[in-house]
């Protein structure tokens, strides 16, 4: 987890993010779910279709269900029974003759082809005439159309939401093969905080990332445990370390890991664990924490508020995807022309809160107003990220800028 950086150098992004992904593996155990409890869960291993689905030739319209190389000899057609959902036609359909069909409904053996109910005459003796040119095996869904048995359709590391579980439902799946959740702790450090609902005294502030912190891994689906605050105080962070470290398989606290004078955690966790303290280049969130308490993961997030959220939501969350078994899927980046200047000075990657929109078919992007990391306000008034490349410097309106919309962790 050692990350190559110089005494003086800072980290880049993409090294940072490397090196976390490089560092974790996911060492959880698998448990079969029922479906109703499969959601954001993460599938152990690639499921194949036991069944060819349509698992039977089936009628996509309401109609009537015919041979088409009968229309070489017949102009009407009787209608000699119904297949109806559930309910199909098994006996035999003599040349000349069609079976009224229900959407869903099995198609007759020997027959291949059906007309809408709009496009025929009904006669009253039974009799259907076609109202115009039918085509050979129109509105039917053919058996193995849409999945054939034995491929594959959901993959190993797949997060599943409502439309994969919708898909191992089609399949007949009552259960399947997921990851236990891991098991994430949140912590926040400082002697300033206080828990919110209680009083406020000269040079407190809030918890607010304790809050908002779970509220994202939430999102991630991790079994959360609250370890609540713990003030500026070696013995008791050592304390605490120690107690938490077996209780979860990934410790995250905020606070603590800067320069400042009352800032512990370094020391504490120096003498417990092998946690490494990096300078990222990235604005908001240069310091952070990375490394292990025994056998529990650590990361340490700068106690700022847009600095710990932007290094939970950039920095862990591929890593703790990982460690939970997920596959990674590559963020989206998209271009937006700067509709505003956006203020920059080069030297580290900046995650500026932006508001991206559609004007005239273009995406636009305009600075929230806000660059401050201690502001959350400024999150609350963006709706992405615009990613000012390090070497970049003031962005002109007019110029190109990447974007990146909040994932769903911070929506
Ligand atoms: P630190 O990284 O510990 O030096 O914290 C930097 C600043 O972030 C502090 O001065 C606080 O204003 C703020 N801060 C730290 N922890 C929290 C927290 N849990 N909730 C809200 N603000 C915090
Ligand atoms: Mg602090």
């Amino acid at each position: 987890m050692k990350a190559s950086q110089g005494k003086n150098t800072m980290l880049t992004f993409e090294a940072a993010v490397t090196t976390l992904l490089n560092a974790v593996s996911c060492k959880l155990s698998a448990e079969m779910m029922p479906l109703s409890s499969c959601l954001g869960r993460i599938l152990t291993e690639d499921i194949n279709s036991p069944l060819q689905i349509p698992s039977y030739n089936n009628s996509a319209m309401d109609g009537y269900a015919f041979k088409f190389s009968d229309l070489d000899a017949y102009a009407s057609f009787r209608v000699i029974g119904h297949s109806l959902a559930g309910h199909p036609y098994h006996q035999v359909v003599p040349a000349g003759c069609c079976v009224r069909i229900m959407t869903g409904a099995e198609l007759p053996l020997g027959l291949d082809t059906v007309v809408m109910q709009e496009d025929v005459l009904v006669h009253s003796a039974g009799c259907i005439e076609f109202k115009q040119k039918v085509s050979a095996g129109s509105h039917v869904r053919l058996a193995g159309s849409e999945i054939e048995k034995d491929t594959l359709v959901l993959s190993a590391g797949q997060r599943l939401g409502p439309l994969h579980i919708g898909l191992a439902a089609t399949l007949g799946f009552a259960k399947l093969p997921v990851f236990r959740k891991l098991k994430v702790g949140v912590l926040s450090t400082g002697d300033e905080l206080v828990k919110p609902g209680e009083g406020l005294r000269d040079g407190q502030l809030y918890d607010s990332n304790r809050f908002v912190l779970a509220a994202m891994l939430k999102r991630l689906d991790v079994e959360l445990v609250d370890f609540g605050w713990v003030a500026d105080d070696p013995s008791l962070l050592k304390a605490l370390f120690q107690k938490v470290a077996d209780e979860v398989d990934v410790l995250i606290t905020s606070g603590g890991v800067s320069v400042g004078d009352s800032d512990y955690t370094k020391q504490v966790l120096a003498e417990l664990g092998q946690v490494d303290f990096w300078k990222v280049a990235i604005k908001p969130g240069k310091p952070f924490a990375f490394g292990k308490l025994n056998a529990c993961w650590f990361f340490g997030l700068p106690g700022n508020p847009v600095s710990a959220i932007v290094t939970l939501d950039q920095l862990a969350q591929p890593a703790l995807r990982k460690l939970a078994g997920e596959k990674l899927i590559q963020t989206q980046l998209f271009e937006a022309i700067a509709s505003q200047t956006f203020r920059k000075k080069p030297g580290r990657l900046d995650f500026q809160r932006a508001f991206v929109e559609q004007s005239n078919g273009r995406l636009t992007v305009r600075p929230v107003g806000k660059d401050s990391s201690g502001m959350l306000t400024s999150l609350i008034d963006a709706n992405c990220f615009a990613i000012l490349e390090a070497e970049r410097s003031d962005v002109a309106a007019g110029e190109l800028v990447k974007v990146q919309f909040f994932s769903e962790l911070l929506n």
